[in-house]
């Protein structure tokens, strides 16, 4: 019978990251279609309110202290291997963020596993584990199933609903890992993060708004409005809690010397080069519409865009609603509106 485990870094404040929680629900997903044991594997500085939160799934292994408080390859590869051991885990599932990633493909190889990552469905069926993902960019989509174990997986953020069960009196089982000298010599000196207000790429967010080239472009004035494009966006994503992408001739500006949208970086960009955003609602607005870029919307279920030019990408079949409008105009009128 398989033994599944859920594995997670607890953050400063005790809690679960909403990506972990999800990875706990498709952990769960699958003990239950398969029948198997379902067991908690965390590590960080204190897991005692991790554990209380999520008791009612199985029992907790714990690897505890301050060395692994922090993300570090070494720390969170020893405390995935040891929690793996402790639990004679056959499966290891854990959600695909920055610092699972980063160490689980280690801990893998460690365990003479095997590892799928990015994995957006886990199912049970005809008695065997079947994980979903995409390959391509997710231009394809195939199930599949191994035979080896420990089998490790992580999955991806917004595939699942966040794990909400009732807390409990954890089962704990402290799992000790010695920290040597070799793996404590990376130290994290401080983390440098926008304030919320100035972090524009927000998954969680409903709607993606997305900034063409047009924006910075000469207008029917003759002259290019680019501060005022700026404040219109940034307006708009205030306002609006929207989340905000960009096409590739956007963020490319930048390296030919043109205007640019001082907020715009690389991470922003969207399509075949780019990201894969996952919002409900989309707006486009001064871009095209060309396939490279429409390829990373591909999740994105309603399609809106705004362009001045009524034959551009987004009226051939690929948005829902094209406003053949000015995009100055429009936003001003969607700003005023917004209050
Ligand atoms: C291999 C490869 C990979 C690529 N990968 C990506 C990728 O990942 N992502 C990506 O985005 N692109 C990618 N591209 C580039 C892509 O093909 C397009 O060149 C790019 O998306 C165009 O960006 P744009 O629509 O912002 O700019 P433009 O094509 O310059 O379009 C600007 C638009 O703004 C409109 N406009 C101007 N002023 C206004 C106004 N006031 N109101 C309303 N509309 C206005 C214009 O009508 C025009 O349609 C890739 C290309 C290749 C070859």
């Amino acid at each position: 019978m398989e033994t599944i485990l859920f594995c997670a870094p607890v953050a400063a404040d005790g809690t679960l990251a909403k990506a972990s929680l999800e990875a706990l629900s498709a952990a769960k997903t699958l003990a239950e279609g398969l029948g198997a044991t379902l067991a908690v594997g965390l590590f960080g500085a204190d897991v005692a309110p991790a554990a209380a939160a999520v008791a009612a799934c199985g029992p907790v292994f714990a690897v505890t202290g301050e060395a692994f408080a922090v993300a570090r390859y070494a720390t969170d590869a020893a405390a995935l291997e040891a929690l793996a051991k402790a639990a004679s885990a056959t499966i290891i599932i854990a959600a695909d963020d920055s610092r699972v990633s980063r160490a689980l493909p280690g801990v893998a190889a460690r365990l003479n596993g095997r590892i799928d990552a990015h994995v957006v469905a886990i199912a049970a069926k005809d008695g065997k584990p079947l994980v979903t993902r995409g390959y391509y960019r997710q231009r394809m989509t195939a199930e599949l199933t191994r035979a080896a174990r420990p089998w490790c997986v992580t999955v991806s953020g917004g595939c699942y609903a966040a794990y909400d069960g009732a807390p409990g009196q954890a089962s704990l089982t402290d799992v000790s890992v010695p920290v040597t000298e070799a793996m404590t010599r990376t130290t994290i000196k401080a983390v440098v993060a926008p304030s919320a207000d100035e972090q524009t790429i927000r998954p969680d967010a409903k709607m993606l708004f997305v900034a063409g080239a047009g924006w910075t472009k000469k207008q029917g004035d003759g002259a290019a409005h680019v501060p005022e494009a700026g404040q219109l966006i940034l307006g708009f994503l205030g306002k609006a809690k929207a989340s905000l992408g960009s096409s590739k001739s956007l963020v490319d500006m930048g390296g030919e010397g043109e205007s640019v949208l001082p907020f715009l970086t690389h991470l922003h960009q969207v399509g075949q080069t780019g990201a894969t955003p996952r919002h409900q609602k989309g707006l486009a607005t001064c871009c095209h519409g060309e396939e490279p870029h429409v390829v990373g919307w591909r999740f994105i279920t309603e399609r809106r865009a705004v362009n001045l030019d009524a034959a551009c990408g987004w009226a051939q079949g690929k948005a829902d609603v094209l406003y053949v409008a000015d995009a100055f105009e429009v936003m001003r009128r969607v700003n005023e509106l917004l209050g």
